[in-house]
């Protein structure tokens, strides 16, 4: 049975202490409203990494997770943390490939395969991010798209491997844009990213991994956009910063 996840992207925002009030909020509200079976992810900055799973502790719903990581394990790379290091804090999850990283930071298949290896390797889960542009989408070409993403960044892993991978898709058209994907949209593109899977690891495998919609996420659109029945729950950006708006989208998928 795969895993039902709700993710929060808290990007570069917020103070310690706000991160720390959002988080102790979020936890106070999961423990008394949210019954069943949901894995819940805080991505937090990651100067805030360490408090945040001070504060969360062993609980059983809630894990954290980190934003980004790099491909090398240690050495001279000014700036860089690696995932051996997010290990050794008991960070569980790390987004890898998001679309801001892909556009900003020029990160391409090569390398988020060279991250995912990395992430693995330590015990870590990715959670990989892809996801076309509008005049992809417009062009009808964002569905050899994902599957180039998917290809690139994931296609050299191993079926023991591949299991252990959380996949977003995130349109990114719909990210921050407050314009989601249709219900409709999001389960078409989840089955074709788990057809792929299936395509090259078999469809019991393929049916074990949980695929993740992203973009505009919020309190009133999550219970239909995760009505898919390939759509495991959701990547959430700015609506994880509200601790009542989360704890909603986390119980929509309940
Ligand atoms: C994201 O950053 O992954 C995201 C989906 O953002 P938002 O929910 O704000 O669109």
């Amino acid at each position: 049975m795969r895993q039902k996840i709700v993710a929060g992207n808290w990007k570069m925002n917020k103070t310690l202490d706000d991160a720390l009030a959002l988080a102790s909020e979020l936890v106070g509200m999961v423990n008394d409203e949210v019954r069943g079976d949901v894995r819940i992810i805080l991505c937090t900055p990651f100067p805030y990494l360490v408090p945040v799973i001070r504060l969360v502790g062993s609980h059983p719903l809630i894990s954290v997770g980190a934003q980004n990581c790099s491909e090398h394990e240690w050495g001279a790379y000014t700036g860089e943390t690696s995932a051996p290091m997010l290990a050794s804090l008991k960070a569980h999850y790390v987004i890898l490939g998001h679309s801001e990283r892909r556009q900003y930071f020029d990160e391409d298949g090569k390398l988020l395969a060279a991250k995912v290896d990395a992430v693995l390797k330590h015990g870590l889960t990715p959670i990989f991010c892809c996801g076309e542009q509008l005049e992809v989408r417009d062009k009808g070409e964002h569905e050899d798209l994902v599957r180039r993403q998917i290809e690139e960044g994931l296609f050299h892993l191993d079926a023991d491997a591949i299991k252990k991978i959380v996949i977003a898709y995130e349109p990114v058209w719909a990210i921050g844009t407050g314009k989601t994907a249709s219900a409709h949209q999001a389960q078409d593109m989840h089955a074709v990213i788990r057809l792929h899977l299936a395509t090259k690891y078999g469809k019991p495998t393929a049916e074990e991994i949980s695929i993740l919609y992203g973009g505009s996420v919020n309190a009133d659109n999550a219970k239909e956009l995760f009505s898919g029945k390939d759509v495991d729950g959701g990547l959430v950006g700015g609506a994880s910063l509200k601790s009542r708006e989360f704890t909603e989208i986390v119980k929509s998928i309940l």
